[in-house]
């Protein structure tokens, strides 16, 4: 997939933008995976003109993410379906005059950045919470959460800020 585009140019000719991107060209979202999946980031991209000759960019980016669960650790696979919707821009000035609805797209001034873009939208739609569905990491978590409930925990496991605090007043009063 071509990395740099003329995207004033694409949007004139209602260009679809469609291809396959793999993790080794998307830098920022190789980070946060723990491994690769092995699946390509499969993307989907459509440039118009409005009326009021911005150039707006839909679509979608979808590819299956290696996450590290929250609970146990353990590599886990999460599917990524990213919808596309902004407008593209060539400096901050611009980018503070989108429309809140839309996303502004930084571009360097005509030519459009697709690898970045991709990465943006993946890194955007990462879940907030990644959890796997391994029987024995849910049933290590479901027992976590008996515990948490005041009622459930002995008194004594709860840990006493004055503890220390005296200990420290008890070393403070000898040095005297
Ligand atoms: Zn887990």
């Amino acid at each position: 997939m071509t990395r740099q585009i003329d995207y004033r140019r694409r949007a004139l000719d209602e260009v679809l933008l469609e291809g396959y991107l793999t993790l080794s060209e998307l830098p920022r979202t190789r980070e946060v995976v723990v491994a690769d999946s092995g699946a390509p980031v499969d993307v989907r991209l459509v440039f118009n003109e409005d009326a009021q000759r911005r150039v707006v960019l839909t679509g979608r980016v979808q590819t299956t993410l290696v996450l590290a669960c929250q609970r146990c650790l353990q590599p886990t696979e999460k599917a990524i379906d990213a919808d596309v919707a902004g407008i593209v821009v060539a400096g901050d000035e611009a980018a503070a005059a989108v429309p809140r609805a839309w996303e502004p797209i930084l571009a360097e001034g005509d030519m459009l950045d697709v690898h970045a873009l991709v990465d943006d939208e993946l890194l955007l739609a990462l879940p907030m919470t990644v959890q796997c569905d391994r029987p024995q990491c849910r049933a290590a978590y479901d027992n976590d959460t008996e515990q948490e409930t005041p009622e459930d925990r002995p008194a004594r496991e709860k840990p006493n800020p004055f503890a220390a605090l005296a200990s420290l007043k008890r070393d403070d009063d000898r040095s005297r």
